[in-house]
């Protein structure tokens, strides 16, 4: 990950984007940034107040998306009805557009091998680990079970090996994904091409490609102003805090500080 230059004041980073509404980005990640973490993925529900301020910031600010290792169909189920909200699934693999859900082609060839590695794992790793299928990706979660995570590894690295794949290492997960260019730092840099201020808010180890990604952007253009805010946890260490230049202490306290954006907004007439 790139070095960090010296965390920016709150409210410097607000009024900069106050100033420039509409070439002002909010990117987001969604377990553990908008979302808790729980044991079943598939019962994880976005944070209270979490839609509503997505939705507001939507009608404020050139453009709010979701960037997830979330399948994009998921995702379109948890935040419907928030108009203008862009949704980018498996690490960009997966977009959704005019609410139909796109997949990269290159991406969707690894279908049949993906379908393969999900059968493997359910029959040759412990119990205790959660095989999440999601098509193009499979996901190996050990939180039920911590002390599987050196044969979850392995087990993995061997198959990543044999098969040509990714690995993707998270909070208590390994994913297994399709070998096709494209992370969370490709598809921001790509979106926040046309934006002068872009926000970022990220909780595990993928989402530092995106801070990397805003930081990149800084040292080439001067007039761009990246703003990197890590969501506490004791996961992933400090690692992604260090680089952040906010950190919120839990998922749950999200909302809370997108209030003071929104609020400074309003505060500011002929915000443009
Ligand atoms: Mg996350």
């Amino acid at each position: 990950m790139a070095t960090s230059r010296a965390p920016l004041p709150f409210t410097e980073a607000v009024s900069a984007t106050v100033a420039q509404s509409t070439r002002s980005g909010f990117f987001f990640d969604f377990d553990g940034t908008i979302a808790p973490i729980m044991r079943d993925p598939a019962a994880v529900f976005p944070v209270p107040g979490a839609v509503e301020r997505l939705r507001v910031l939507a009608e404020l600010v050139g453009r709010v998306a979701i960037v997830s290792a979330r399948p994009a169909a998921f995702l379109c189920e948890r935040l419907a009805g928030v108009p203008r909200l862009g949704l980018f699934g498996l690490y960009g693999m997966q977009s959704v557009v005019d609410g139909r859900v796109r997949t990269e082609a290159e991406a969707g060839a690894w279908a049949p091998v993906i379908a393969r590695v999900a059968a493997d794992a359910a029959r040759e790793l412990p119990g205790e680990v959660l095989v999440e299928d999601k098509a193009l990706m499979v996901a190996l979660h050990y939180r039920s079970s911590p002390s599987a995570r050196g044969a979850v590894e392995r087990w993995a690295s061997a198959k990543a090996a044999e098969l040509g794949l990714r690995e993707q290492y998270g909070r208590m997960v390994v994913e297994l994904r399709p070998p096709v260019e494209g992370d969370k730092g490709t598809l921001v840099a790509r979106e926040t091409e046309a934006l002068t201020r872009a926000w970022y808010f990220g909780d595990d180890l993928s989402d530092g490609r995106a801070f990397d990604a805003l930081r990149g952007r800084e040292e080439r253009d001067p007039a761009f102003l990246g703003i990197r805010v890590a969501v506490a946890n004791g996961e992933t260490g400090d690692e992604l805090a260090r680089l952040a230049d906010f950190t919120i202490d839990a998922p749950e306290h999200t909302p809370a500080m997108l209030d003071h954006v929104i609020r400074a907004f309003r505060a500011t007439p002929y915000a443009g």
